[in-house]
């Protein structure tokens, strides 16, 4: 079994490349980010105030997330693959993921998800803190103006209107709370390796950390 980890702050690519080295390599790809907005989504759904930890800590028990493999996102058993992107869920998500009882409900499902299998989990703090142990680690970054150019390219696609200007705004406010929490904040593990991906194409940064994967672990098929 191997474990890859890819932490990094918001929109440096990291799905996209972790998804494709996990189709690369035939193992399993999980979204740890996808979970936190689903929760996100069922309370903002039940009306329950975002920064109220006791009370998004009492509806833990009701939420199922299943990640399946083709990358759609269950919440009690209902696509929710886009409306866990929308505004709203991204201007409420970053109080839920400084909730302690979240977080630690969470990590202990992603935990479990890498158990028997290998694994290429994304994050913020899957190296430090949910899989200190992984066999490699990432720490992928990319410019603000790059991850805002991104990001601004993929809002066109999804009809979402925002400038650029709003979204490098949005994004230094999420990376500076990511940073900046209590519990497992966004940080680089110690053994971990960067990447910036600000020059690099999608296939290059999956090509870059295969390459990573290889000289670390020799046989991907463990
Ligand atoms: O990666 P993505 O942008 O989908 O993550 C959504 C939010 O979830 C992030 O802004 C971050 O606050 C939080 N998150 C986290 N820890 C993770 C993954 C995501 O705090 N392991």
């Amino acid at each position: 079994m191997i474990t890859i980890a890819i932490d990094g702050p918001s929109a440096a690519g990291k799905s996209t490349v972790a998804k494709g080295v996990a189709k690369k390599l035939g193992y399993t790809y999980v979204d740890t980010g996808a979970m936190y907005r689903c929760v996100t989504l069922y309370a903002l759904k039940k009306g329950v105030n975002c920064q109220d930890d006791e009370k998004v800590a009492s509806l833990l028990k009701d939420i199922k997330i299943d990640l399946l493999v083709n990358g759609d996102v269950l919440l009690n058993g209902e696509d929710v693959t886009k409306e866990i992107r929308t505004q709203e869920v991204v201007a409420n998500v970053s109080f839920i993921a400084a909730n302690k009882y979240v977080r630690l409900h969470l990590v202990e499902e992603q935990r479990k998800m890498a158990l028997n299998k290998s694994v290429v989990m994304d994050g913020r703090d899957i190296g430090t803190y949910v899989l200190p142990n992984a066999d490699v680690k990432i720490f992928q970054v990319a410019s603000v103006k790059t991850r805002a150019e991104r990001r601004y390219l993929e809002n066109l696609q999804r009809g979402i209107n925002l400038t650029k200007e709003e979204i490098e705004k949005d994004l230094e406010r999420r990376d500076y709370i990511d940073s900046h929490r209590e519990f497992a904040p966004l940080r680089k593990a110690d053994d971990a390796i960067s990447l910036d991906t600000s020059s690099l194409t999608i296939e290059e940064s999956i090509d870059a950390i295969i390459k990573i994967i290889l000289e670390k672990v020799g046989d991907i098929n463990e």
